[in-house]
């Protein structure tokens, strides 16, 4: 069975955590919800987190998320008190990487979209909801209770995290050669409806041999045709629009941005290859969208593989959005 291994991307929450931890339990994470702004602002990061935290960034190269669950009014004091603090130069932690969700159960659809390998968080309620989705958790902290369950690691303070958050095991990800298998739908013959132009085509494909021609009337009857190789095959004698070699690749980065934002269920499974290379292997001496696997191509050098660049770029892409709502 082909696997990719995740590559580690770690998530933090802030409350207690990055802010205002080492307060023994007792209601006081209400601390920085109940005051004034001026005392949130003032309220202490957590000792030790600005010298284990950019050793950690550097060890998950970078994919550090802060991932809270908050509301609007608290979020903005979050937000205004990393800035104060200078949270981002200081961590290494890319600005875009904040995530915030009203409920603790919605932390785990977060972990999931972002490939989260690691999670530190004080409340045994949060990780309950992360069990199935993060492979290594951390309860951060004092806790309330005496037991903790052996499925997370209780981690009193930033050094004990430094000292037990193990990535070795990690493996890089292997390349993806080919789109098909579990791999399919990276193919753009794969059945995901796909607009463009305001026309919903039934794959990437229709959509792709539609663009090349600027006559409405050929891209209905493109539209119609059965199947993606039908469709590939019409585009080989279709006359192309005089522009084509000078846009066909950011109609392929539309084409494609559309298939996998319109299709959730496509975008996860390309979020889920993680950092892996993606690579239109064929056998047809495609060179420029994919990379030939057949020994004379391979003699004269590689492949261009234009189209596993532009997925891992919309890949990319949707691991930095925002999900609907947040
Ligand atoms: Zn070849």
């Amino acid at each position: 069975m082909n696997t990719t291994p995740k590559s580690p991307a770690l998530g933090v929450d802030f409350g207690r955590v990055i802010q205002g931890g080492e307060v023994l339990d007792g209601g006081t994470d209400t601390q920085f919800l109940g005051t004034s702004r001026e005392a949130a602002m003032h309220s202490p990061a957590t000792r030790g987190v600005f010298d284990v935290l950019p050793r950690l960034v550097e060890r998950f190269n970078g994919r550090v998320w802060i991932i809270s669950k908050c509301g609007p009014r608290v979020r903005s004091l979050m937000l205004e008190w990393l800035d104060i603090h200078d949270f981002y130069d200081r961590t290494g932690i890319p600005r875009g990487n904040v995530r915030c969700c009203e409920k603790r159960a919605d932390k785990a659809e977060h972990c999931a979209k972002l490939g989260i390998t690691h999670m530190i968080d004080d409340r045994l309620a949060v990780h309950t909801h992360l069990r199935e989705v993060v492979p290594n958790l951390y309860l951060f902290g004092q806790q309330s209770s005496m037991i903790t369950p052996d499925w997370v690691t209780p981690v009193l303070t930033w050094a004990d995290v430094e000292n037990n958050i193990n990535i070795d095991h990690a493996a890089p990800a292997c390349p993806i050669e080919s789109f098909s298998g579990q791999y399919r739908t990276l193919s753009n013959f794969a059945a995901y409806p796909t607009v463009f132009d305001g026309v919903q085509f039934p794959t990437a494909e229709h959509a792709y041999v539609a663009a090349k021609t600027l006559d409405p009337d050929l891209r209905d009857i493109v539209r119609e045709l059965s199947s993606p190789g039908n469709a590939k095959h019409f585009g080989r004698s279709v006359q192309l629009r005089p522009d084509w070699v000078a846009v066909r690749e950011s109609v392929m980065l539309e084409i494609l941005r559309a298939k996998f934002t319109a299709n959730p269920d496509a975008g996860q499974i390309l979020l889920d290859t993680g950092t892996a290379e993606l690579i239109e292997g064929n056998r047809w001496h495609d060179n420029y969208w994919g990379r030939c696997g057949c020994k004379p191509c391979r003699r004269n050098g590689i492949g261009m593989n234009t189209l596993g660049r532009l997925l891992m770029q919309v890949r990319g892409e949707l691991a930095t959005q925002t999900p609907p709502g947040v």
